[in-house]
């Protein structure tokens, strides 16, 4: 039997319309919406596109959405100032800055100045630490919780479950083992992660009830890599290409995920596209940290 595919992108609107009811409650009672205020330095094009997609997110589930565009020979002073701006303004739950920044400007000193209490990305290292302690979490970083929510939602056991994670970034793989290392519901996994270091990959991967591979290599994970039946979440995101949209005319990336996935869905038991898989849940679970940011603010549970 073939795989079930585990949609992010379902799986977005579906968050996306309780983010919206919760906000709308919000307005109700405490006479504002959650608002985010994303920041871009620059002219990346791929920071402009996952930016532009944040702000049309954020308009969407109805939040306050205020953009600041910098050019790319801002100082770092002008940015550590704006950033001070939006700590104190209290029309603002969350402050996103899109990454990478510019050469000349500390990206450690800018995690650094956001309050943490309006960091919706989870990169400040108070909320790192308390991602590790596993209390007091508001901000997990958007990725990994993504990650979470698609196996919540998708009814897979993972108490005892062993998790193999194939990556050790600071944004993918750290969070999202110890966040299923926690001794809770949704967690108490095995967990080990592998990386270039590792000796024997097929081996770990084998032993997987869930992989999860967050690696940058297109196609890494093969089939003979993944045991019957195991979940496999693709983070991957490799440009592999380019090709004409059928939708709009224009010419778009060809994307690639980590692992082989045609032939691995005949193998496990679920599975995630690229695009379409982590990618959607990603934005989902940035609202989500905002809509929370507004929430441990008012201290009232919006149900
Ligand atoms: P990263 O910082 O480059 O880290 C990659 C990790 O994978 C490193 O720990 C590296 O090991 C390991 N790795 C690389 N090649 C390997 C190999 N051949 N065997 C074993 N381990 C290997 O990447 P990242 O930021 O975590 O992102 C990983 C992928 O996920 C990228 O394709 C990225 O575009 C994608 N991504 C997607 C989303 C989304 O929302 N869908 C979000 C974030 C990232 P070493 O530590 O030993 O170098």
């Amino acid at each position: 039997m073939e795989a079930k595919i585990i949609s992010g992108t379902k799986l977005r609107e579906d968050i996306l319309s309780e983010i919206t009811k919760k906000s709308v409650k919000l307005k109700e009672e405490f006479g504002r919406v959650p608002g985010l205020v994303t920041i871009l330095i620059g002219n990346n094009p791929a920071s402009i596109s996952y930016v532009s997609l944040k702000i049309k997110t954020a308009e969407k589930v109805g939040f306050k959405e205020v953009q600041e565009n910098l050019n790319e020979d801002v100082s770092e002073t002008e940015l550590l100032d704006l950033i001070e701006r939006y700590n104190e303004d209290d029309t603002i739950d969350g402050i996103l800055i899109q990454l990478p920044l510019p050469k000349h400007i500390n990206e450690e000193k800018v995690i650094n100045a956001i309050d943490p209490d309006k960091d919706v990305d989870g990169f400040h290292p108070v909320n790192v630490g308390r991602l590790v302690i596993g209390k007091n979490v508001v901000f997990p970083p958007c990725t990994p919780a993504g990650i979470i929510e698609m196996i919540k939602r998708s009814e897979i056991e993972t108490s005892g479950a062993e998790v193999v994670i194939v990556g050790r970034s600071n944004i993918v793989g750290k969070p999202i083992a110890n966040m299923m290392l926690q001794k809770n519901k949704g967690a108490n996994s095995t967990v080990t992660i592998v990386h270039t270091g590792t000796k024997d990959l097929k081996s770990h991967c084998l032993r997987a009830d869930i992989l999860i591979v967050a690696a940058g290599v297109p196609g890494l994970v093969k089939p003979e890599w993944v045991k019957p039946g195991a979940c496999v979440i693709d983070v991957g995101v490799n440009r592999v290409g380019e090709k004409i949209s059928k939708k709009t005319g224009k010419k778009i990336s060809v994307l690639k995920g980590d692992v082989d996935f045609d032939e691995i869905k005949k193998i496990a038991g679920w599975i995630t596209p690229v695009p379409g898989g982590v990618g959607p849940m990603t934005i989902a679970m940035l609202m989500e940290n905002t809509l929370n940011s507004m929430i441990a603010k008012v201290g009232k549970e919006i149900v």
